[in-house]
């Protein structure tokens, strides 16, 4: 009977049970049918986010229950700066003019709306953490970031009463290091231009020394919280307002947001295309890697296509936002943009599009004014 109620997400369970292979749910206690289901039915069930979990009540997948269980009230107020973390959502959908035409029309989806990182990376920090039984007051957590996954774990660990340490690599900017000491963790620089190539000496000391190590690129917590939470979200958007969501475009860095987001939409609508982005050959755009420098999910999500933008484009469409509709956006949402225009112009997109805009503009005042007086004259 359960399995009866995942109609409409049929399709998305072999993806789920291979992308979590090796990964199981935490036990619930429940009785009845569910006790009847094969461990795989059951982590992708638990994956997938139903609410009602409990066999009398029907197993809802539908989008609407995201708007029941997490969204705050209309008044927004919380109980504590975690539960605003967990149900401030959804993060605000917005068309843009500039890249809409009547081929197809671009929503935004607002990625800086979260207290920590002001970024996409709060989503997996808090969901990381709370899903893990392991978390202790006064335990270390140590995490290889590039910025936003640190400030949000930091953030979390911060109110669940956590030491944290970061790990960064040579390109994260300058004055992250101070910001962070000023939030009360630790940091470290270690040789290396990606997150991945300081990966292993992170897991090396995280386990000499016995700390909690959540390893955003390992942990299928991280697409787990994209699928519950950032999928449903634009899920329950497009139907409370009448969008068909036709396409999605998103950044690659550990591939969590856009996997879950194909996953989600590819299972669940057919006809809707996906594309990622990463950046060129040679190139360090903030918070994004090349699909060949490793990445857990990308490859099971069955995107449609990888486009690759460079710093230099990403930084223009920065601009080019910003001198058209006053959006400060980062550079991975630059380079969003840029991937999008380019599937525009190759008549690819149509209909209504999803793009995911990581994080806000201001964050990145070393890295725009470095590029702003190199690219300047041609903007
Ligand atoms: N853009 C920014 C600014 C990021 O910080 C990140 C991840 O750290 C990404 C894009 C990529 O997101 P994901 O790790 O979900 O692929």
């Amino acid at each position: 009977a359960v399995k009866g109620r995942l109609a409409g997400f049929g399709e998305a369970l072999p993806y789920i049970k291979e992308i979590l292979a090796s990964w199981r749910a935490p036990p619930l206690p429940v009785d009845g049918e569910l006790r009847a289901l094969d461990d795989a039915l059951y982590t992708a069930l638990w994956s997938l986010g139903p609410r009602f979990v409990p066999v009398d009540e029907p197993v809802s997948l539908d989008a609407l229950d995201f708007y029941y269980n997490v969204r705050g009230d209309a008044a927004r107020v919380y109980d504590s700066v975690l539960d605003l973390a967990a149900r401030d959502a959804p993060t605000p959908l917005v068309k843009l003019r500039s890249l809409s035409g009547e081929r197809a029309r671009v929503w935004a989806k607002l990625e800086w709306y979260h207290p920590f990182s002001l970024s996409i990376k709060d989503r997996i920090a808090w969901f990381m953490l709370l899903n893990n039984p392991g978390v202790r007051p006064g335990l270390k957590v140590v995490e290889a970031t590039s910025t936003n996954t640190g400030l949000g774990l930091v953030g979390v660990a911060n109110n669940l009463g956590l030491k944290a340490k970061v790990y960064l690599p040579q390109t994260a900017q300058r004055c992250v290091d101070y910001i962070f000491e000023l939030m009360g963790a630790e940091v470290a620089r270690l040789k290396g231009a990606l997150t991945t190539e300081i990966l292993g000496d992170v897991r090396e000391a995280a386990r000499r020394e016995g700390l909690l190590h959540p390893d955003q690129f390992e942990n299928d917590l991280n697409v787990i919280a994209h699928l519950q939470y950032t999928a449903k979200e634009v899920d329950y958007q497009a139907s409370q307002s009448g969008l068909r969501i036709r396409g999605v475009v998103g950044a690659l860095g550990t591939s969590g947001h856009l996997s879950a987001l194909s996953v989600y939409f590819k299972s669940r609508l057919g006809g809707v295309k996906v594309f990622g982005v990463q950046p060129a050959r040679g190139d360090f755009i903030p918070g994004m890697r090349r699909v060949e420098t490793g990445m857990k999910w990308v490859q099971l999500a069955g995107v449609d296509g990888v486009l690759e933008v460079s710093l230099d484009e990403a930084f223009q469409e920065v601009v080019a936002l910003a001198r058209s509709e006053g959006l400060l956006v980062g550079l991975s949402a630059g380079a969003v943009l840029r991937a999008t225009r380019e599937l525009s112009r190759r008549g690819v997109l149509e209909g209504d599009v999803v793009v995911v805009l990581p994080d806000h503009g201001l964050k990145y005042a070393e890295l725009l004014e470095a590029l702003y007086s190199k690219v300047c004259p041609d903007v």
